[in-house]
């Protein structure tokens, strides 16, 4: 059975309020990573109150709720933390209140991504409301700790077994575009060894930061052989030190270690292996005998779980003529009354698990303009987030049409 158009668009008027008084009440709820606690405990009973069938919180704390109970599942997901404020006063609002401004709804989270999460809980409760398809279920998930290690949360979704959908639709901010793939990310760490000695004759010792400058240069310069590989969707890969420290015994002595940390982005191609052997392969790497260390990610969830991963985030993309981007493009065009743009995100998200790690095919769309995400003054339009909820409600069907016809 499918939906009428006309039916998804009233509805989605009709909820548009609902969805603002929600967003609003989510801004005013602080949730930076690993602080999850509260805005999960309300998305939970949103979900309770719109009439979804299944509402649960996992052991990590992500928030799941189900509509429907037919076979084939689809998630629609949305990470419900957020970066901090930054300097206060760069807003001109106050970011945890949720105010609404001339049809825009402004406050830390608006765009990345409260926004999408509370879409897409009203867009499953427009399926509900009209009578659900048998052939599938919908999963809204909202999830933990994306903004401080994305895709972790689903790591644990997918590896114990919480759920395990066919197809992933991510709701961060494409400004109302269809979005398929981003580059991927990972964090090292180069360590250069030294030998300390008095600082008043240096030439007894090794100092660890000469032995690093060669490194530094040499990254500085491959970061520029990366655009060789520039992929035409995607770009190209890079690799830029975000820091660099250095130890010693006194600062009168020669310093003992030195060390850099990478931050690299990753174009279609590129793993975690590839990027590693390319430090190691640097000829000042060598002389230094530095060493080359991917960096683990470890820390507790709001309910005290620690679920360790490597700090490698893969890259992704599916190919635009994919069932899930057909459906995402069809959607969207029911929604807006026009085609979408189809793109990819500059940042990165939980798909970087979802397709990068597990290959579910995801598509993204969201309200919202990404250039807010992480800004003062944060903002999402009403407007999107209606378009957003028909969106959301008129994707499962899209999806089950076109998983069909790549079929017969
Ligand atoms: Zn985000």
């Amino acid at each position: 059975m499918t939906h009428p158009h006309s039916d998804i668009a009233r509805l989605a008027s009709q909820y548009t309020p609902d969805i603002v008084r929600f967003l609003r009440e989510l801004i005013a709820i602080p949730s930076e990573s690993a602080g999850e606690r509260e805005v999960a405990r309300r998305i939970a009973n949103e979900m309770t109150d719109v009439g979804f069938d299944e509402v649960k919180i996992d052991g990590l704390g992500n928030v799941l709720g189900r509509v429907g109970s037919g076979p084939r599942v689809i998630a629609i997901d949305g990470h419900i933390d957020t970066v901090g404020v930054g300097d206060p006063a760069a807003w001109r609002c106050d970011p945890y209140r949720g105010e609404l401004r001339d049809g825009v709804i402004y406050g830390r989270g608006a765009s990345d991504q409260k926004a999408g999460i509370a879409s897409a809980v009203h867009g499953a409760r427009i399926l509900k409301a009209l009578g659900m398809d048998d052939q599938y279920q919908v999963w809204v998930t909202g999830t933990v700790m994306e903004e401080d290690c994305d895709g972790l949360c689903w790591q644990y979704i997918w590896r114990e077994g919480v759920l395990r959908p066919e197809v992933v639709v991510i709701t961060e901010p494409t400004n109302l575009g269809v979005y398929r793939g981003h580059r991927g990310r990972m964090e090292m760490e180069v360590r250069a060894p030294g030998r300390s000695c008095h600082g008043s004759a240096p030439e007894r010792g090794v100092n660890a930061v000469y032995r690093m400058a060669p490194i530094a240069l040499d990254i500085e310069h491959l970061n520029g052989e990366l655009a060789h590989g520039a992929d035409a969707f995607l770009g190209k890969g890079s690799v830029t030190i975000s820091e660099i420290r250095s130890t010693s015994p006194s600062l009168c002595a020669v310093a003992d270690s030195c060390t850099i940390h990478l931050d690299r982005r990753l174009t279609r191609g590129e793993t975690l292996e590839r990027a590693v052997a390319q430090i190691e392969a640097l000829e000042s790497v060598r002389r230094a005998g530095a060493t080359v260390r991917v960096l683990d990610y470890a820390r507790a969830s709001y309910t005290g779980l620690t679920y360790p991963t490597k700090k490698y985030y893969p890259t992704w993309t599916v190919e635009a003529d994919h069932p899930a981007v057909v459906a995402a493009v069809g959607a969207a065009t029911g929604a807006l009354g026009r085609a979408p743009v189809v793109g990819k995100w500059v940042f990165s998200t939980n798909a970087v698990a979802t397709c990068g790690m597990f290959g579910i095919p995801s598509v993204g769309f969201g309200p919202a303009n990404e250039v807010h995400a992480h800004a003062p003054d944060d903002q999402c339009p009403v407007e999107h987030l209606t378009f957003a909820a028909m969106f959301y409600a008129r994707f499962p069907d899209c999806y089950v049409k076109a998983a069909h016809a790549e079929h017969v």
